[in-house]
């Protein structure tokens, strides 16, 4: 498919804040924090009836705003697709977010998370969720959708775990569903994989995703000294 003049003016813009030039922006900085290396992980902005999303197996810190690919939120058709690329294999995860209200969406492939998956699974069990309090930065994580604040340093901050599947796309179903059981969860951890998060807007997603992964790596910390996640 051949991109008209007018898809290839869907990603062209001085605008350092439009999701194409700011998904660029985004990787670049998400590489050197270790979320996105070796092509994996993603970002995707909600801008109106408009997606964009990062391609896949792309350099994430040298991806340019010609890169991306646009789709209609209501139609999920591609509205640009550039032809040397091949869509992210996280899209419909990246669209269950969307369709949830979400702004951005972030999925990285963080060590914090995967390990923490990890130490769930052996300690706690397969159903389990992560759970940790009185850490400063959960204060950083808002209480749920619709709910006004962020959690309370005695409050609990609490991640699903899915499992991982062979093919990134085939993980849509169990996050949904884990997005359903917990409608207040801005993150879901995907075993021996990553972390998928989301916010109402990119500065939130953003902000959100840097809390969490301070708190899972803090957590890994934790766990190494045989200190508890809880207090119970
Ligand atoms: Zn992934």
């Amino acid at each position: 498919m051949s991109n008209s003049p007018e898809s290839e003016a869907l990603v062209l813009s001085e605008d350092p804040e439009h999701p194409a030039n700011h998904i660029c922006t985004l990787c670049a900085k998400f590489y050197s924090l270790g979320w996105v290396t070796g092509t994996g992980g993603g970002t995707s902005i909600r801008h109106g009836d408009k997606i964009f999303i990062a391609p896949s197996g792309v350099q994430k810190e040298l991806m340019k705003p010609t890169d991306m690919f646009v789709m209609d939120f209501e139609s999920r058709e591609y509205l640009r697709k550039p032809r040397v690329h091949k869509p992210s294999a996280c899209t419909p995860l990246f669209y269950a977010a969307f369709k949830r209200g979400a702004g951005c969406c972030i999925h990285t492939h963080s060590q914090w998370a995967v390990l923490v998956t990890l130490l769930v699974e052996r300690d706690i069990g397969t159903d389990a969720c992560f759970e940790i309090e009185q850490i400063e930065q959960i204060k950083g994580i808002p209480k749920g959708r619709g709910k006004v604040g962020n959690l309370g340093y005695f409050e609990r901050l609490k991640i699903p775990i899915i499992e991982n599947t062979a093919h990134e796309e085939d993980l849509t179903e169990s996050l949904e569903a884990a997005m359903e059981k917990y409608p207040d969860t801005y993150a879901v951890l995907v075993r021996r994989h990553g972390i998928y998060v989301w916010g109402d807007n990119v500065h939130k997603a953003k902000t959100q995703c840097e809390s969490i992964d301070y708190i899972l790596q803090l957590a890994v910390e934790m766990k190494k000294l045989g200190l508890p996640w809880t207090t119970n």
